[in-house]
């Protein structure tokens, strides 16, 4: 079993504890302790000099489009899937991935083929259930049976509202969504949440509204995304969040038109004395960023990537106060403790060893996953199956 010991980085649990020592045995993190006071003998230990670098946990990132999304723009605009290298680059450990607008050509099966590879590959992978359309598709004949029976699934999504893209799915739909993701989690032993993905349209946030208010689903069972995408449903996603629903915002929006930027929107919420316990980022990476004209013509397409995720991360950081700590508590913490990943979103002893070294410039120095290195000194050290440069690492 390997056994790793970081010497002397400073520690944000996300909480931030100082200068620690962090072991590392097998997959797990198996102490955090005074610098000096870890004593190993009769086994074989590698040391890492983390002095001057900073320990955070792993990132979550809880809206991944792990085959590709897209496709507005018919065949030709189907995104590409995603790459571990892609991932691991950006200091993420954890991914959630969904299907998107198409869920004709694109599958839950390969979505959760998808998912294992990338577990072989040596991350950690998760899936929801469904796609934007509604009545949704499933793995075995409903959400509720997906949560229970297959173990990557940890709820439904994404499923459009408030987009003219969406099924337009009446509030007794999604309701019972709602509720088919509240009692699959249960018997799952899951959270079971159900993710929407939230359009430019004027009801906003009004579904996720109502079921706070007119059902007896609790309001972290429902995770609306893409919340920072104009200002208008940011001011919405406030009184949302205050109320005591949940949250994601989508990393790199502030490009288009009336977007807010996640580090703004952290600047607003404390501003306006809302806490960020709520509150998850996700970079929506290989989704399509399709710009439509006024009529509803497609009229551009970006896809999205990881990058915009790791560096909102780092203007975050860069807030000032305690910033790492929100930084790693919005990036990391929250979405695992949403998503009820144990071991995921904190450094302590008994968690996963999903660990990020950053530098002062807070660049990625080593990343691990589940104990293993995958960048060292910067460089990506682990490589996918079929990447060009394979022999290299082999
Ligand atoms: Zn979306």
């Amino acid at each position: 079993m390997r056994v790793t010991l970081i010497r002397s980085g400073q520690v944000f649990a996300p909480e931030p504890l100082g200068q620690r020592d962090v072991l590392v045995v097998g997959k797990c993190v198996a102490a955090v302790a005074e610098p000096g006071s870890v004593r190993i003998a009769g086994v074989e230990v590698e040391e890492i000099d983390a002095e001057g670098l900073c320990l955070v946990p792993g990132l979550v990132d809880p809206h991944v489009h792990l085959l590709g999304g897209g496709g507005e723009g018919g065949p030709a605009t189907r995104a590409p899937e995603i790459r571990i290298e892609d991932i691991v680059s950006c200091g993420v450990t954890t991914v959630i991935g969904c299907l998107g607008t198409d869920g004709v050509t694109r599958h839950l099966v390969s979505l959760l083929a998808k998912a294992r590879g990338l577990e072989a590959e040596g991350i950690s992978a998760f899936m929801l259930s469904g796609s934007y359309e509604v009545p949704v598709t499933t793995l075995t004949g409903s959400v509720r049976s997906d949560l229970v029976l297959i173990d990557k699934v940890l709820g439904a999504g994404e499923i459009a509202i408030s987009d003219h893209r969406s099924a337009q799915p009446t509030f007794e739909e999604i309701a019972r969504l709602a509720a088919e993701c509240r009692v699959g989690g249960m018997l799952a032993g899951k959270a079971g949440i159900l993710n929407l993905h939230v359009g430019d349209g004027s009801r906003g946030l009004e579904l996720v509204r109502r079921l706070g208010e007119e059902t007896e689903i609790p309001r972290w069972q429902v995770l609306p995304t893409h919340c920072n995408r104009n200002r208008q449903l940011f001011a919405e996603t406030v009184a949302h969040v205050r109320a005591g629903g949940w949250a994601d915002l989508t990393a790199g929006l502030e490009a288009q038109d009336d977007g807010v930027s996640v580090e703004e929107a952290v600047r607003l919420f404390r501003e306006r004395g809302v806490s960020l316990e709520r509150v998850t980022v996700s970079s929506d990476a290989n989704g399509s960023l399709p710009v439509f004209d006024a009529s509803g013509a497609l009229v551009g397409l970006q896809v999205a990537d990881q990058r915009a995720f790791f560096a909102a991360f780092q203007r975050v950081a860069r807030l000032g106060g305690d910033g790492l700590a929100a930084a790693a508590t919005v990036f990391s913490t929250n979405a695992a403790k949403l998503f009820k990943l144990p071991g995921k979103g904190r450094i302590a002893p008994a968690s996963d060893a999903d660990l990020l070294l950053l530098n002062g410039d807070l660049e990625v120095v080593h990343l691990f996953a589940l104990g293993r290195r995958v960048v060292e000194n910067g460089a990506v050290v682990v490589c996918g199956t079929f990447s060009v440069g394979r022999e290299a690492h082999a």
